[in-house]
């Protein structure tokens, strides 16, 4: 018995010191000489045959030889860089250039299979300055304050003039310009906010405006501009003057944009009356942002030199240009009608454009680097303004929802007591917390200097599928409230937007398929970039060591999210390290565990399918998934940090990281079960779910917790809409339904007396205007009382009332039909707004030099 006790003993001192030291990432070295001393102290004391014993100190040689550098890379590493340098997949230029822009921040964290936590936590939370929350509270507002959005979308099929005029004045096309050029100059996090409120009361202004502050002219000056260029546009961008627009898609090049056939060919033309060398255009763009009233195009083109004018290449590629909209050839003005969102957008056309030299984005130095400066200015742009208009639509939809169904009774009760109802708007509740977290997150780390290029994918594609998520269920809790359109519809019109977001800036379906994981695996993984660029390194010697490092690396660190992923698994993560000891501190374990299990499929996945994953989106996809919900369940953590631990908002915390980790387990559930390689899928399930698929999703108790937060006015529900326009005010219906849910809770007890006098028979209506009347008369209760529910009664029926038309009310003419005029677009009258007007301004400024051209 004894002697089974000790061999006990000694198989765990191997099997759990091995498991230690590779859980904590001891080096080889160190672990060498860990395992060299437990073998030396077995043979002197333990009970192993000498058969045994030459066996383990067999192995234990085997351990040695790689910490023997010079024979390791000579013997080792050199054959296998070789097999790995014939295996490599072949990569374009725009995917080397997609690879390396940004930078790796909490999303490499994630990668490495033990996350360390400091580097999130120390992040502070973001902060508008004084004049960023003054802008929020005056402009903003007023903003907010003036747009009527069936107008807009309605009526006008565009902003009315006095819009347009304000966001011009104001600046709000300029937020992302610095001041010495006249712009305002916000922080990333501000952009956002204030993208965030104007898109909870329309996605035609927030639309318009998120344009100017992202990806297009002013952000390409700020980067890549030269000074002269950045002196003559600027400030017109800045004061409205000049309206911006950037055009990259084409009828053949969508989703694969780098593919676009404009083209550009360097020729000698005429300029202002010289002999100059400039480029001759041809392009024909569509889906254009602000095309039909652009000053400034933005032009994305591929630029050829076949004379050799400029140097020795043919071709340089993909390159980008700003084209004044009055330069003779351009064809621009007419519109898009993107789902009855009335922003400006349209295709626009160019036909042997002259132009100089000096028009590429940062000059002739520029030439071909057009989609390196694009992929680089995504990799934050990406994570601002989809985002942020799905933040305000969110913020707008569970404000109206949680006061919607405490107010619409049916079966006489608040719908929002159905558990049917409850499970919708706990999930609206719990996605726009999400949302609101990743969004406030990542722009604050934008603040600090990060560029992320992976998170910001990963913002783009869930923050708009959340958002249409939300627009889906609080669609389906409004019934057909929402559904009939009208100036008393609130949701319909930023329910038909939400694919906008689904489509713009990288389809969804790719940004998952391809993106997340494709960029991700490569950007991220602490190993996989270096054995690239070594592989690739044309001095070879460096190439060895510089491979051998990372190959080692690479080894231990697979070996060590073994050790993690199946320990952490088996004890559901409990003994692991969390930066705070907070009631959130499961799910930072939570976390851990599915980083190890993630880092540990990822490099399976790489090692095996190699190049191939590419091809295989499916999986890619989920490995993107789970990379996914880590980033978001964390900023979900770390809002909750910033925003100062409330605990009002743990209902919604614990709802969205639960949500989150039980999705990425689903995930990698299905990664498995789709895996190829059934030995492969087989062996890393040991690893992964030792326990099975233990994690659950929330509770309907949990559920229930979310649904009475967002129904009962209170700090948590207004936290969770914080940035939404909720004044109230006419013509504003989340302040208005506010006022009916405060209502509401504050009557309660007054209704509750009316019931209870039916029941006595003391009064006799089924309708509750009339039960008001009876109950006065019966003195159930007194005339104030009477009025007060009278009063409140008529906003409750004026807020679940719906519009209706005379037949003529809805007829449309069909483009042009009524004018004849072939360009006349479903906007009434273009030349109406004031950007219209501005452009005729700018235009009428340069025609007393007007340029002539001709190539
Ligand atoms: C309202 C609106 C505004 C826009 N504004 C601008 C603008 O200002 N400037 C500009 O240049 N462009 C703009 N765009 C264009 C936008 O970026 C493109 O629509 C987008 O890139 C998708 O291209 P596509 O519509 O041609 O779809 P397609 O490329 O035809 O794609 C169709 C579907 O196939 C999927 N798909 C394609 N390839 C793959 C793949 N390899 N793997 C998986 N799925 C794939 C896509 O995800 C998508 O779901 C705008 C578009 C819209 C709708």
């Amino acid at each position: 018995m004894s002697g089974l006790i000790v061999s006990l003993f000694w198989l765990l001192l191997f099997v759990g010191g091995g498991i230690f030291l590779a859980y904590q990432r001891v080096d080889l070295r160190m672990s060498t000489v860990a395992a060299g001393a437990a073998l030396l102290a077995y043979t002197m004391l333990g009970d192993g045959s000498w058969l045994w014993l030459l066996v383990l100190w067999l192995l234990f040689g085997v351990m040695v030889i790689p910490n023997l550098i010079d024979v390791r890379r000579e013997k080792i590493t050199r054959p296998l860089l070789a097999v790995y340098r014939k295996m490599l997949p072949s990569m374009s230029d725009t995917e080397r250039e997609a690879l390396e822009a940004g930078n790796v921040g909490w999303d490499g964290e994630l990668f490495s299979g033990m996350p360390n936590w400091d580097r999130l936590m120390s992040f502070p939370a973001p902060k508008l300055s004084e004049e960023e929350q003054a802008f929020l509270d005056g402009p903003c507002e007023e903003l907010c304050r003036m747009i009527d959005d069936w107008e807009i979308c309605h009526e006008l099929a565009d902003m009315p003039k006095p819009v347009w005029d304000y966001i011009i004045e104001q600046k709000f096309f300029a937020m992302i310009i610095p001041k010495q050029y006249g712009g305002l100059e916000f922080s990333a996090y501000a952009t956002a906010m204030v993208l965030s409120k104007v898109g909870s009361r329309s996605a035609t202004v927030g639309s318009t405006i998120g344009v100017p502050n992202s990806l297009g002219p002013a952000e390409l000056l700020l980067h890549y501009g030269t000074d002269e260029q950045k002196q003559r546009y600027l400030p017109g961008l800045a004061d409205g003057s000049e309206i911006p627009c950037f055009a990259l898609t084409s009828p053949q090049a969508g989703s694969d944009a780098a593919s676009l056939i404009d083209s550009g060919v360097v020729c000698k033309g005429t300029w202002n009356g010289k002999t100059v060398t400039g480029i001759r255009l041809n392009w024909d763009k569509r889906y254009i942002t602000l095309a039909p009233v652009a000053t400034v195009l933005g032009l994305a083109f591929k630029l050829y030199d076949p004379d050799h004018l400029i140097g020795d290449e043919d071709e340089y590629g993909i390159t980008a240009a700003l084209i004044p909209t009055d330069t003779a050839g351009v064809e621009i003005g007419r519109r898009h009608y993107p789902l009855t969102i009335a922003f400006q957008n349209g295709p626009t056309s160019g036909k042997d454009v002259f132009v100089p030299l000096d028009y590429i984005i940062g000059g002739q130095e520029m030439a071909g680097k057009g989609w390196k400066m694009l992929v680089e200015l995504l990799s934050v742009g990406r994570a601002i303004s989809l985002p942020a208009s799905s933040c305000g639509g969110s913020q707008a939809a569970v404000y109206a929802s949680g006061a919607y169904t405490s107010i619409r009774k049916q079966f006489n009760m608040p719908i929002a007591n159905f558990e049917g109802v409850g499970d919708a708007l706990t999930r609206i509740a719990g996605h726009t917390y999400i949302v609101n977290a990743a969004l406030s997150v990542t722009a604050g780390a934008i603040d600090q200097g990060e560029k992320p290029a992976v998170p910001s994918a990963i913002l783009k594609y869930h923050c708009t599928e959340l958002g249409r998520k939300v627009a889906n269920d609080a669609m389906d809790i409004h019934g057909g409230k929402a559904v009939m359109m009208g100036p008393k519809n609130y949701l319909g019109r930023g329910y038909m937007a939400t694919p906008i977001a689904i489509t713009v800036e990288g389809a969804n379906i790719l940004t998952r398929s391809l993106i997340i994981y494709g960029q991700g695996a490569i950007r991220c993984h602490p190993f996989v970039l270096r054995e690239l660029h070594a592989a690739g390194d044309e001095d070879q010697d460096r190439g060895l060591i510089e491979f051998d490092d990372a190959l080692f690396g690479h080894i231990g660190y697979a070996i060590s999210n073994m050790a993690r992923s199946f320990f952490l698994a088996l004890t559901h993560a409990k003994f692991s390290r969390v930066p705070l000891n907070t009631p959130t501190r499961r799910y930072y374990q939570n976390i851990n565990r599915y980083s190890a299990a993630f880092a540990l499929a990822s490099d399976f996945a790489m090692l095996t399918l190699g190049g191939d994953l590419k091809r295989r989106e499916l999986l890619s996809a989920r490995l993107g998934d789970i990379l996914s919900s880590m980033y978001l369940a964390s900023c979900t953590l770390k809002h909750f940090e910033n925003q100062g631990r409330r605990a009002a908002d743990l209902p919604l915390v614990e709802w969205s990281v639960r949500t989150l980790m039980y999705q990425a387990q689903e995930a990698l559930h299905a990664f498995l079960i789709n895996f190829p390689n059934r030995w492969v899928a087989g062996l890393l399930r040991v690893f992964i779910f030792p326990r099975g698929r233990s994690y659950s999703p929330p509770s309907d108790e949990l559920g229930g917790r979310v649904v009475e937060l967002v129904t009962t006015p209170g700090e948590a529900r207004d936290r969770l809409s914080e940035i939404a326009y909720t004044t109230l005010e006419p013509g504003n219906p989340l302040g208005q339904l506010q006022e009916a849910l405060e209502l509401s809770k504050e009557y309660q007890p007054l209704e509750k007396r009316l019931r209870q006098a039916r029941k006595e028979g003391l009064i006799h209506s089924d309708y509750i205007g009339l039960q008001i009347g009876e109950a006065e008369k019966a003195q159930v209760i007194s005339k104030a009382e009477a009025n007060n529910l009278r009063d409140y009664h008529d906003k409750v029926t004026d807020l679940l009332a719906v519009d209706d038309f005379a037949a003529g009310d809805l007829m449309r003419t069909r483009p042009g039909q009524e004018t004849g005029d072939s360009t006349a677009s479903v906007a009434p009258k273009k030349t109406s707004t004031g950007a219209g007007k501005s452009k005729k301004k700018t235009r009428r400024k340069k025609a007393s030099k007007k340029k002539t051209s001709k190539a």
